[in-house]
């Protein structure tokens, strides 16, 4: 029996679980650890969820009152007067603020959150209608509309960030209301856009992953039934008929089970795939899960930037034809990139393997992060990989971050990141545990049955040593796999001193044993800065190098350089040495990256676009020092150039 079917299903059904709970999934191969058994310390990480707290989470509620999305829902609950405003989706910035907030309090009691919490739950249970319905655009600005813009009025999708948002506040905090308010909607949803009811099939999936959670929670078979239903109902080109992109462009020209690769708007595809994982763990079927690998294997040889971003064209804010991974022009929505890693995140879940910690790790660390900025408050919706220092005149590329957006679907997406953060660093199975990510941690859960706890303490990502201190275990042998990164090329592993041969199983090392309190395992993970190539297809990336240390992908960005030489002029002499430098005083503190490069000797106006083979190699250049600092902390000193590629000389 697990521990979800002990408790009382009337009161505490999966209370403490974090945003996915597999723990009676019949087909995974690892689980998450509860919310209260990973505590971070502090670090790296726990700094950005103490700004979360502090500065993302108030400001987003002041955000939410000031774009009038509290307003529409005071209005469908006939509370005010007025119009709708904003996009259709627009309920879902508080839906996802909400989930950001229910983490959140997971954490302890805070007072002012929970009023805010509190005060958004009594709203859209009031404006929530007699059938169950509630999503504001429609009751307010298109009563006549319901199920009938389907494409893009984001019902479903709407519906699934309440459903995640009622989850996230339920298991954080034992309150049922939201969960009430959820729970009628989805089976207003199953009557009325279920089996039986065809083509009310939703332009964003969102809502699979979402409702395959919501039984997990409830135990509510209809529930999964319904995603199971959306997902089989794709394929048939219902959605997108006559408009850019056609079907493909709403995943819904293949079957979930045939697609290849990722096609169409990248954050839809991916949390299509989400919804995929997470219906095949219940299920068992493994031509879903196939195709979601299959399709991970696809972005990941030919779709995904080195930072973990996806998503390379600002025309439907979609995945890209193969290698078209262009720097200035990439739009990597920070939402993709959460997508992303929720995809991986179930990927490793139900198969247990490395690799997918390793992308998110990439992930979180690059194409994530930049989303935010390092003091809180602002953030990308674009994450290019080159700046002129400038916003775009046309489109969403911005040189700095911004507050909130009209179309604010990244802010409290990132808040829900950052505040179920813990959920996504260790896993567990029959055997033991697994170590995915490094971040000083407390541990503290079971493994087999026996109580144990453990002490993580790493100055990762600037370092690569992670210790790891058993406090409390029984007596019975069990395994400590500890991931060994894909960039790491000689791990070295003791335990008590000594050196280890450890099992090296799937990327990770694995050491069993019947662990006492006080014994000591040592990670080393060396992490000199190393120049990456992309593979030649990728045409904006020919002839140019990265700089990387460890998992952090690195920039130039302006104000590091020596005066008078533009990052944009800059070469890279890849013959010379990276030397690494702690920065205490930049940036919140980074690790600095040294390389030798040239300039041009002296810019020049008035130089032609083009001119005859030879005339740019024969300008003299000289020799400067190039200074990068990791990429996600770009753009937090005013708008400058930037650039991930560097062109090498040599
Ligand atoms: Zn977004």
């Amino acid at each position: 029996m697990s521990d979800a079917a002990r408790v009382d299903p009337a009161l505490d059904t999966g209370r403490g679980r974090g945003p996915v709970d597999v723990s009676a999934s019949p087909s995974a191969a690892r689980q998450p650890l509860d919310l209260d058994e990973v505590r971070l310390e502090p670090g790296f990480w726990r700094r950005r969820q103490e700004v979360n707290a502090a500065v993302n989470l108030p400001a987003g509620w002041e955000q939410l009152e000031a774009a009038g999305t509290l307003a529409n829902f005071r209005i469908a609950a006939g509370r005010a007067d007025g119009r709708f405003v904003g996009p259709p989706f627009h309920d879902t910035d508080l839906y996802k603020w909400l989930e950001a907030a229910g983490w959140q309090l997971a954490a302890g009691s805070q007072p002012e959150l929970e009023r805010r919490v509190a005060a958004a739950v009594e709203l859209i249970a009031a404006a929530q209608g007699e059938d169950g319905y509630v999503d504001t655009f429609v009751q307010v600005a298109a009563p006549d509309r319901r199920w009938l813009d389907l494409d893009w009025g984001h019902e479903h999708y709407c519906a699934g960030h309440l459903i995640q948002a009622a989850v996230a506040v339920h298991r954080a905090t034992g309150s049922r209301e939201l969960l009430d308010v959820a729970t009628r909607f989805a089976d207003l949803l199953f009557r009325e856009c279920g089996p039986g009811q065809p083509r009310r099939l939703d332009g964003h999936p969102e809502v699979e992953a979402a409702l395959v959670e919501l039984y997990r929670l409830t135990g509510e078979a209809s529930h999964l039934e319904l995603a199971a239903h959306f997902l089989d109902s794709r394929g048939r080109g219902w959605l997108g008929a006559g408009t850019h992109g056609g079907p493909a462009y709403f995943q819904d020209h293949v079957s979930v089970r045939d697609a290849r690769t990722m096609d169409g708007h990248a954050v839809r595809q991916l949390y299509l795939l989400a919804g995929v994982v997470d219906v095949a763990m219940e299920t068992g079927e493994g031509a879903l899960l196939e195709a979601a690998i299959r399709q991970w294997d696809d972005m990941v040889r030919r779709r995904v930037y080195l930072t973990g971003g996806v998503g390379s064209q600002h025309a439907g804010e979609s995945f890209g034809e193969g290698w078209e991974l262009p720097n200035g022009a990439a739009y990597c929505e920070t939402c993709a990139a959460i997508a992303s890693i929720m995809l991986s995140w179930r990927l490793l879940l139900a198969t247990g393997e490395s690799r997918y910690a390793d992308q998110m790790e990439r992930t979180l660390l690059n194409g994530f992060l930049s989303g935010v900025s390092l003091e809180g408050g602002r953030y990308f919706y674009v994450n290019p990989l080159l700046s002129l220092g400038e916003d775009a005149v046309l489109g969403r590329t911005r040189a700095e971050r911004f507050p909130w957006h009209d179309c604010a679907c990244c802010p409290p997406n990132v808040m829900r990141v950052l505040a179920s953060l813990g959920h996504y660093l260790v896993t567990r199975d029959e055997t033991g545990l697994q170590l995915q990510q490094y971040a000083p941690m407390r541990v503290r859960t079971s493994v087999g049955g026996q109580a144990v706890a453990l002490q993580m303490s790493t100055g990762y990502p600037w370092d690569g040593e992670v210790e790891v201190v058993v406090e409390q275990s029984g007596g019975a042998p069990w395994d400590l796999a500890l991931r060994v990164p894909g960039w790491c090329v000689e791990p070295e592993l003791t335990v008590g001193g000594a050196p280890v041969e450890a099992a090296r199983e799937g990327g990770y090392a694995v050491v069993r044993r019947a662990w006492q309190p006080g014994d000591r395992v040592r990670l080393v993970l060396p992490m000199p800065a190393r120049l990456t190539e992309a593979h030649p297809r990728v045409d904006a990336a020919r002839g140019s190098v990265a700089i990387e240390r460890g998992p952090l992908v690195y920039c130039l960005e302006q104000p590091d350089q020596t005066e008078g030489t533009s990052v944009l002029d800059a070469e890279l002499d890849v013959r010379g040495p990276l030397e690494a430098v702690w920065r205490a005083d930049l940036l919140d503190g980074v690790v600095q990256v040294e390389a030798d490069g040239t300039a041009p000797a002296a810019a020049e106006d008035g130089e032609p676009l083009y001119a005859p083979l030879g005339t740019w190699r024969a300008r003299p250049r000289v020799p400067i020092r190039l200074r990068a600092i990791p990429y996600y902390a770009w753009a937090n000193r005013g708008p400058a150039a930037m650039r991930v590629w560097i062109p090498r000389s040599d």
